[in-house]
């Protein structure tokens, strides 16, 4: 892999040249754990980097705007590699402007989108089209993947070497498996002339189909057909054992299976250059949830068992998972509000991702929060980004949090276009109240906005 670039390098609104004001957050607990950071601060940003880092109440505002921050918490923004925007083709769920959006209202200054779209992403003038979009309408920097395999068909290899050069950020299929190992093989090969991560949807789908949630005791009692965790764990198995063969690099999304966990660990403990991910619901929510047949928790992977969750949230806390990452997948009522089997798979959770791991993880003394801030900064390197951190001379990427805050989910409504979330009408502690985008404020809350001195 070559040179980082900061995460700015991907399409935004703030590609437009125009130089990023000056910013003072004052008086914000300041955590950012890579960076040995834990203390009351204040920051200041210039040209859209960390300026300073200062005694509390000692930075020059001159020629700033002052963020008043006593009592609030100040971490890394967050980067999410796996968000679904729906465009093209489905812009009634989402585009780049609400899902980006979305996105800086949950404290992310970089978001990746997939490609299963309609059509997909498959060509270079595909790539080049969403990235003139977001550059107009992007909130945050946003990053296109495209396909692996032209019209995510599975058989024949997209032209990887145009892809990258019109400015692709990765390849995947995400929506799909890659079926054949020959293809996925094929992929790998020419991954060492393009050097594009390839982003993996790991199901077998002789395994899981026809499946609407996990195989388990609670399928069984429902009488609806499972997806076995071994449809996710041996795909998993395959295409590491393929990526070390061919020496690739693989990212795998969305781990839901302790089995999965372990594929990964022995994987990572035989060289196999492989980063993965876990989604806040996966880490929160277990197949208990669907009993009541509610098709905000029908997604895929499903919702598996507690040794599941179990399993990935020690993932989390031994770094075997890299990542926490959304999986965002907007839906109209019309796709949810149907009987559980026919719902269309997914939830958003571009909007709830901070708060639900913090409310349900944090708060309960399962996982430190110094962990969660670092695996929720941990998808920008697999896809060549730097990772937002709180240094003099960093891209600043900062989030600005209250902790001490409850609100409602859905209660003020959603940035998203849609509002599939898992976490409607649920109490959650940890508010985002602003998201600094290498150095503009990308989003800021608006009951928080009337505090603001300018
Ligand atoms: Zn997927
Ligand atoms: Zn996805």
């Amino acid at each position: 892999m070559g040179e980082l670039r900061p995460v700015s390098a991907l399409d935004w609104r703030g590609s437009d040249g125009e130089p990023a004001g000056a910013l003072v957050i004052r008086g914000a607990r300041v955590v950012d754990p890579r960076e040995g950071v834990d203390a009351t601060h204040d920051i200041v940003v210039r040209d859209g980097e960390i300026a300073s880092i200062e005694e509390a109440g000692a930075a020059d505002a001159a020629e700033a705007e002052v963020i008043e921050a006593e009592g609030l918490t100040l971490v890394p923004a967050f980067f999410d590699p796996h968000v679904h925007l729906r465009t093209p083709g489905r812009e009634d769920k989402e585009d780049i402007e609400t899902g980006s959006r979305a996105a800086a209202a949950g404290g992310f200054c970089g978001i990746i989108a997939m490609a299963n779209t309609d059509p997909p992403v498959d060509a270079a003038g595909d790539v080049t089209a969403l990235r003139e979009q977001a550059r107009e309408q992007a909130a945050v920097p946003t990053g296109f993947v495209a396909t692996v395999t032209k019209g995510m068909l599975g058989e024949e290899l997209s032209e990887q070497g145009d892809l990258a050069a019109a400015g692709a950020v990765g390849l995947s299929d995400d929506g799909l498996p890659i079926r054949s190992a020959r293809v996925m093989r094929r992929a790998l090969q020419y991954q060492r002339l393009v050097d594009l991560p390839i982003a993996l949807h790991e199901e077998d789908a002789e395994l899981s189909a026809g499946g609407s949630m996990h195989e388990g005791e609670v399928s069984a009692a429902l009488g609806i057909a499972g997806i076995p965790s071994i449809s996710e764990s041996t795909m998993i198995a395959r295409d590491c054992a393929l990526a070390g063969f061919e020496q690739g690099r693989i990212h795998v999304q969305h781990l839901s299976a302790s089995e999965s966990v372990a594929a990964i660990e022995a994987a990572k403990a035989a060289g196999v250059r492989v980063t993965c991910e876990a989604t806040p619901h996966h880490l929160t929510l277990t197949d208990e949830e669907v009993r009541g047949l509610d098709s905000q928790f029908k997604m895929n992977p499903p919702l598996r068992t507690e040794a599941d969750r179990q399993a990935l949230i020690e993932g989390i806390r031994s770094g075997a998972i890299d990542c926490i990452a959304t999986d965002h997948a907007p839906h109209t009522s019309n796709e949810k509000e149907v009987p559980f089997e026919q719902a269309a798979m997914g939830v958003i959770g571009l909007e709830t991702a901070f708060a639900a791991v913090y409310t349900d993880l944090v708060l309960p003394g399962v996982l430190e929060l110094a962990t969660v801030l670092e695996r929720l900064g941990g998808g920008a390197e697999p896809f060549g980004l730097e990772t937002p951190r709180i240094a003099p001379g960093a891209e600043a990427n900062l989030t600005l949090c209250d902790l001490d805050a409850e609100w409602e989910a859905g209660a003020e409504g959603w940035e998203s276009r849609s509002d599939n979330s898992c976490f409607s009408g649920r109490r959650l502690r940890g508010r985002i109240l602003i998201t600094v985008a290498a150095g503009r404020v990308a989003y800021r809350q608006r009951s928080f906005a009337l505090g603001v001195a300018a």
